[in-house]
């Protein structure tokens, strides 16, 4: 470290020092005010944990109101920063593109939309009341089936959730090439 020499004078107040007598005005009208103001500069980190927060912010809302992706927004209703991975077919389940009768027909590719029990066959079908997925539905620990947010938080219900998958994956028909 460079050596620094430090020198102390003595400074007589109240004499006429120009920078001295400024300070003391400014002291005495500081007096006056009724707070004190003081215009920080935000450090680096706050602007940046700031701006993380508004675009979070306007993301959310963006997600919330969006007609899009409706069926993963009942799994995921808010938006993080942290990425999840899932498995292929568990991305089915949550996005419903998959190989679900009611996602094939709404693209034509299956001439209707029904289960082989006979009704809609979707997603929301097969995890409540599908007769060919009783089983593995009957594995779930939910109290409410339609609170699909706390349904995926339970590592032990995306094991089943995932043999529901399987399960659609080979009892509907593949599609004609
Ligand atoms: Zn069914």
């Amino acid at each position: 470290m460079a050596r620094r020499s430090v020198f102390l004078h003595w400074v007589k107040a109240h004499v006429g020092y120009l920078g001295n007598e400024l300070a003391d005005e400014s002291a005495k009208e500081a007096t006056k005010l009724g707070n004190v103001g003081c215009a920080w500069k935000k450090p680096r980190s706050r602007i940046s944990k700031d701006l993380r927060d508004v675009t979070l912010e306007m993301w959310q809302t963006r997600w919330t109101s969006s007609t899009k992706g409706r069926l993963t927004a009942k799994f995921m209703p808010d938006v993080q920063l942290t990425t999840r991975l899932y498995c292929p077919t568990i991305t089915q389940v949550l996005t419903g593109h998959g190989r679900f009768p009611a996602y094939f027909n709404r693209f034509g590719l299956a001439a209707n939309a029904l289960c082989q029990c006979g009704e809609i066959g979707d997603v929301w079908h097969y995890l409540s009341s599908c007769p060919t997925t009783e089983f593995m539905r009957r594995q779930l620990r939910t109290n409410d089936i339609s609170d699909f947010r706390a349904l995926i938080s339970d590592p032990h219900n995306m094991y089943w959730i995932q043999q529901i998958s399987r399960h659609v994956n080979d009892i509907t028909p593949t599609i004609p090439q």
